[in-house]
């Protein structure tokens, strides 16, 4: 048995195929419930960028990791970027997520850009004035059976004849214990990979936000983009809230709302949402970095308090549910022991989200600046009570919060990153399934060096948009 680790479909979060609601200016959440400002963004404020600029060679749509990685390596290649913003920087997912960067467990497909994505976030940490709380702190999956250690074992082979430099490796004995201080008994071996590390949400993407506005880059907020215009079968220009800026070039980085987006232009984009919750607790003695064990997950944040994980979620039923759901069968397969569907308010507001708007409506993306997912407490606690059996100083842990987040899944849970040849001009870089914190920085990468006509550092062809309607074998990454 080969045991691989995502936060869509293992670590992290289960599976919930909600779409996004309805036009009420209300927070979607995932449990039939609508919370209406109760949640605030959790990112870093980002000050003003001044005015939408009249033209730009790039407009990257969205200011989430993908997006801002994908503006500074544009910039870096000497193009005129704007990255447009609905809410505020890094106000959905980037903010929001667990804060794990790693590459130890991962399909070995995807073990090349998380790889660079390694190197690069060292890079924007290196570069940037501020503090952007990344660490190099190593990743631990502790593993209790002689089954669990040979599933390691077995993903060990294939990961190191795909990535021989990979630093990961099998650690028992008195290495483990040194790696788990505090713990309350002794486990069998954990994979461990020191090259990995943790980023917090709550500073790094606008951090790095902050960074690209220095190098004069505007990245301007609360500025929903509505629409892209063509002329004769090219993009002339996107039309936003406040007003239009010239293109010939559109990056949609736009997170769970990128198949809502596409979908009004005629461009198909099989994604749909995961509803995942975090709670943080105050510090105590135990393994340092981020990691798993098979009941409970962890990040020990920079300031020592700890943020504790999710295995089980719920799905609420909703339009999208029905519409993707021949795309998605293997993922619900896969997912059918993670994941609790109901049916609530959810399904309705969802059949009231309008679809296709013209440009010159309100949209959707004005009346949802922040989407936020409701924090199953049930789930929480239980997880917490089994990061206390196993860390016994955890009994004098106190819960401080807790919140949910979005994840957009594809069907294969593997991004695209891609030029979408439909529409001459437009690329996407969205469907990160659980993981765009860690490889945000080499998919924007990627992305800039695709526009700018360079060859990938990183193979892109799993990455391609074409592979969800050329008939490829779509393999089941997780
Ligand atoms: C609870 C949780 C835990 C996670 N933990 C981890 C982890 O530990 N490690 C990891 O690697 N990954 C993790 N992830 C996944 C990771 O957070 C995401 O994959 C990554 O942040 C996605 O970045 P993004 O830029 O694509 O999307 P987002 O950060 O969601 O950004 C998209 C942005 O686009 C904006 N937008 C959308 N439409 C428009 C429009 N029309 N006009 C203007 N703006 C628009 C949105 O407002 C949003 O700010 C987690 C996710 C969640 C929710």
């Amino acid at each position: 048995m080969v045991t691989r680790r995502s936060f869509l479909l293992g670590a992290g979060a289960g599976l919930a195929t909600f779409g996004l609601g309805a036009g009420t200016g209300a927070f979607l959440t995932a449990d039939g419930g609508w919370r209406r400002g109760a949640d605030l963004p959790r990112a870093e404020t980002v000050g003003a960028s001044g005015s939408l600029p009249v033209q730009a060679d790039v407009v990257v749509v969205g200011a989430g990791i993908a997006g801002l990685s994908t503006a500074h390596a544009l910039r870096d290649r000497g193009l005129s970027v704007v990255v447009l913003e609905k809410g505020v920087v890094a106000g959905e997912q980037s903010s929001r997520a667990f804060g794990w960067i790693y590459s130890a467990g991962w399909h070995p497909d995807k073990l090349e850009l998380a790889n660079r994505s390694k190197t690069l976030w060292a890079d924007f940490a290196r570069a940037n004035e501020r503090d952007i709380g990344y660490r190099r702190t190593g990743n631990l999956s502790l593993l209790e059976s002689e089954e669990a250690v040979e599933g390691q074992r077995a993903w060990l082979a294939e990961a190191k004849e795909r990535a021989p430099d990979m630093d990961v490796r099998l650690v028992s004995g008195a290495e483990l214990e040194r790696l788990t201080p505090g713990a309350g008994k002794a486990y069998q071996a954990a994979l461990y990979s020191p090259s990995d590390g943790i980023a917090e949400p709550t500073i790094a993407a606008p951090r790095i936000a902050r960074a690209l506005q220095a190098k004069g880059v505007p990245v301007i907020q609360r500025c929903a983009v509505r629409s892209v215009e063509t002329e004769g079968g090219a993009i002339r220009h996107v039309v936003t809230e406040q007003g239009v800026v010239r293109t010939s070039n559109v990056v949609v980085a736009g997170g769970a709302w990128s198949r809502l987006f596409l979908g009004n232009l005629g461009v198909p984009f099989p994604q749909l949402g995961i509803a995942s919750p975090l709670m943080r607790v105050t510090g105590a003695q135990g393994p340092d970095g981020a990691g798993y064990a098979p009941n409970f997950t962890w990040r020990r944040q920079i300031d020592g308090n700890y943020v504790v994980g999710a295995l089980r979620n719920v799905a609420p039923v909703t339009r999208a549910s029905f519409t993707e759901l021949l795309s998605f069968l293997p993922t619900l397969r896969h997912a059918s022991g993670l994941v609790t569907m109901r049916f609530g308010q959810d399904f309705f507001e969802s059949l009231r989200m309008p679809t296709h708007w013209s440009s010159d409506e309100v949209t959707p993306f004005e009346r949802n600046r922040f989407l936020s997912a409701k924090p199953y407490q049930d789930e929480l606690d239980r997880r917490f009570e089994a990061l206390r059996e196993a860390f016994p100083d955890f009994r004098a842990s106190a819960p401080i919060e807790s919140w949910g987040g979005v994840i957009d899944a594809t069907p294969d849970s593997t991004p695209i990153i891609s030029a979408v040849d439909r529409l001459p001009g437009l690329s996407l870089i969205s469907g990160f399934s659980g993981n765009g914190l860690t490889v945000g920085p080499a998919a924007g990468e990627m992305m800039a060096q695709i526009i700018a006509g360079e060859t990938p550092t990183v193979d892109p062809a799993i990455y391609r948009y074409d592979r969800f309607f050329d008939g490829s074998d779509l393999t089941f990454r997780h």
